[in-house]
């Protein structure tokens, strides 16, 4: 099964797609953790992405687009995966479906999980990532059982440059301009599954998992 998990930066589709991941047993494939490890391992894709992402822009869809596609060439995206951050432009949707077309594939649902503005901004801002495995943490609704560590693998947390205040709202104005036209694509497509993302992450994953058509 080929999902994708759209919404807004701080929308949850991180910690969601860990929880479907591990339930529905797909590959996690992140256009943003693709990025920062190219970017921690100094490789050029890293380094020309590095310019975009510190300025809460998006990196051009003819370099997202080939990570994307050779990414899904592994094995473990052989039977399926949990789209997390892309596609975010209608040039790579379409280029998602004519890669998976190519393969014999297509994309089976698209949940869209909807945040409110106020709710956005107030997450993003207390947001720490485990530095080692990328799991997500929140000082007011998830935090680490100890300070500054994260609870699965002991590594240490750290706040995202691109999740300071400026660059954030950068991220939001290119999420609803750029973004917000491919969950009409999606639902022309009859593939649109919308879930209020406003509520907590077990609730939210509650509704997701079902409405999937799988267990
Ligand atoms: P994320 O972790 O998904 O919030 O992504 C962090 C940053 O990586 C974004 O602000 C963009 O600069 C870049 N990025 C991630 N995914 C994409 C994408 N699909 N298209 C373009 N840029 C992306």
């Amino acid at each position: 099964m080929y999902i994708i998990l759209l919404g807004a930066p701080g929308a949850g589709k991180g910690t969601q797609a860990d929880i479907l991941s591990s339930e529905l047993n797909l590959a996690h494939v992140a256009s943003g953790d693709l990025f920062r490890e190219a970017l921690k391992k100094e490789t050029e894709l890293g380094l020309l992405a590095k310019f975009y992402m510190e300025r809460g822009k998006l990196v051009p869809d003819e370099i997202t687009i080939k990570m994307i596609l050779q990414r899904i060439e592994m094995p473990d995206c052989d039977s399926g995966c949990l789209f997390d951050g892309f596609p975010r432009t209608l040039a790579q949707a379409e280029a998602l479906d004519k890669g998976l077309t190519d393969k014999g594939k297509h994309i089976d649902k698209v949940v869209y999980i909807k945040v409110s503005d106020e709710e956005l901004l107030k997450r993003l801002g207390g947001r720490w990532l485990c530095q080692d495995c990328q799991t997500p943490y929140h000082l007011l609704t998830v935090p680490p059982k100890v300070p500054g560590k994260c609870d699965k693998c002991g590594g240490e947390l750290y706040q995202r440059d691109d999740d300071k205040e400026d660059t954030i709202k950068e991220r939001l104005r290119v999420f609803f301009g750029q973004t917000i036209p491919i969950v009409d694509y999606y639902r022309n497509q009859s593939k649109l599954i919308e879930v209020n993302g406003d509520r907590g992450i077990q609730e939210v994953a509650k509704e997701i998992i079902p409405s999937l058509g799988v267990k």
